[in-house]
């Protein structure tokens, strides 16, 4: 009998013999003989569902299973400043010579985050993040991380502002379950189905159909996204800088 395996990672399709009855754990075993590189993190969905490691199954003929890295899913869902309700402090940026390394800003975007690097000189520390000359961020790629300035460690990202720019900050939301789902491996968000929020005021509409928000700072102000109104939980997070 005959299984095929699709693998996630590589978009290959395998072939594999199977003797028809066994458990999650024969199949994976069986995957490997096969030659199969089968993650650490693997998880086999057969018609949308999971696996589940504790049931024996009766395989049948043709049956279609897919691998997936669940290491890879960590990356499709962030927690994150809900800046879709967050107020826009603004910040005036002055020319202060005493003023830390670690909170430097650039124009355009700038990530908020605090340095968990204890041997850093900014641990503990707001520090940020100037991703200069960057003009499309993706948070949710990036796992939600940024860089300290001083020690370069990752760190969390807790929240943006812009900088002498226009910019753009385009999001999309998903709820408690669905998060859930996506981290279990359930699911792969689907953005055209889950919930498409704006940020700011004025709107332009991208290629897509979904809606953007177009956005200036004023002078020298930074545009800081306060975090009064908590996290959220995003699978697109996307930060645009048009032109500065
Ligand atoms: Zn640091």
């Amino acid at each position: 009998m005959d299984l095929k395996i699709y693998e996630e990672d590589t978009s290959k399709t395998h072939k594999i013999s199977y003797s028809g009855k066994g458990t999650l754990e024969d199949l994976i075993t069986t995957m490997i003989d096969e030659g199969i590189d089968v993650p650490d993190e693997a998880i086999i969905l057969t018609n949308g569902k999971q696996l589940d490691f504790d049931k024996t199954y009766n395989f049948i003929n043709n049956q279609s299973f897919t691998l997936r890295n669940a290491a890879n899913l960590e990356g499709f869902a962030i927690q994150f400043n809900d800046i879709t309700k967050a107020k826009i402090k603004q910040i005036k940026v002055g020319r202060n010579n005493n003023a830390k390394p670690w909170r430097y800003v650039t124009r355009g975007i700038n990530l908020y985050g605090n340095c968990q690097n204890n041997k850093c000189e900014a641990y503990n520390k707001e520090v940020i993040d100037m991703k200069k000359n960057i003009k499309e961020l993706d948070l949710v790629k990036e796992k939600g991380f940024m860089i300290c300035p001083m020690c370069k460690k990752h760190c969390q990202a807790k929240t943006v502002g812009f900088y002498k720019c226009y910019y753009n900050i385009f999001t999309v939301k998903c709820d408690e379950e669905t998060y859930q789902n996506i981290k279990s491996g359930e699911i792969i968000p689907d953005f055209d189905k889950l919930n498409v929020s704006n940020v700011g005021k004025g709107n332009c509409v991208n290629s897509n159909g979904k809606n953007y928000v177009l956005q200036k700072t004023e002078g020298e102000n930074i545009f800081k996204f306060d975090e009064t109104s908590g996290d959220a939980t995003f699978v697109k997070l996307l930060f645009q800088v048009l032109s500065y």
